[in-house]
């Protein structure tokens, strides 16, 4: 390669660094990833899940038959608790505004409940996933779960290396643990429309189920 070419390619690259060269003449990567398009009012609840330090990813969207779709959805890793993130197992995609509500009870109904009852704070939430294209059982109703609007909460770490699970806890625990089971599954009916746990059936013996719409259903 001559001496002038090379200047030519150099200052072609110098310039395009500095943000010389329009944006027209530049050449796209290959690789550059699409956006999402995402709609406005995902766009507001991504920034308010944003503004409650949680850690997640937004996920395309996908329709996976009749009654089955996961919209404005996201992948969650962490949520914010007072001191610490805590870490959010086993969830898959979730919508985002039952994210940003899953977040807040994690924090104010979830973390400051253990500190209080049990004595340390929550590391990480173990659930039993979201997203399931299914219907309510025994019915021909699609679940909350179809549409990733509906979280089932199997069980808490606490920092000091204890489990908690619903299965155990709810009926066998200690009494601080059974206490504890309560007043999460109290303050998830205050922030949730539809909340169902052990004592709603034998198939919510070992989870919450956490929705929501619903207007208010609490067991
Ligand atoms: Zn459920």
């Amino acid at each position: 390669m001559c001496a002038r070419k090379l200047l030519l390619i150099l200052a072609t690259a110098a310039l395009a660094a500095c943000g010389a060269v329009p944006e027209s003449s530049r050449r796209a990567p290959q690789s550059a990833p699409r956006p999402l398009a995402v709609n406005p009012d995902t766009q507001m609840c991504l920034a308010g899940l944003n503004d409650t330090g949680s850690r997640f990813s937004a996920l395309p969207d996908r329709f996976d038959g009749p009654g089955c779709a996961v919209t404005g959805a996201v992948q969650l890793s962490a949520v914010r608790g007072d001191q610490s993130q805590l870490g959010v197992s086993n969830i898959g995609a979730v919508q985002c505004r039952t994210a940003q509500v899953f977040a807040e009870w994690a924090r104010f109904g979830v973390d400051r409940a253990a500190r209080q009852i049990l004595g340390s704070p929550i590391a990480r939430i173990e659930t039993m996933g979201s997203y399931t294209c299914r219907n309510v059982a025994g019915t021909e109703r699609r679940s909350a779960h179809a549409t990733a609007e509906a979280i089932d909460v199997a069980g808490f770490v606490l920092a000091d290396g204890r489990r908690i699970s619903v299965l155990g806890g709810w009926a066998d625990g200690s009494r601080e643990e059974r206490e504890f089971l309560r007043v999460v599954h109290a303050s998830a009916c205050k922030r949730f429309g539809t909340v169902l746990g052990p004592q709603y059936n034998a198939a919510h013996r070992d989870h919450l189920h956490l929705e929501i719409g619903g207007g208010g259903f609490c067991r």
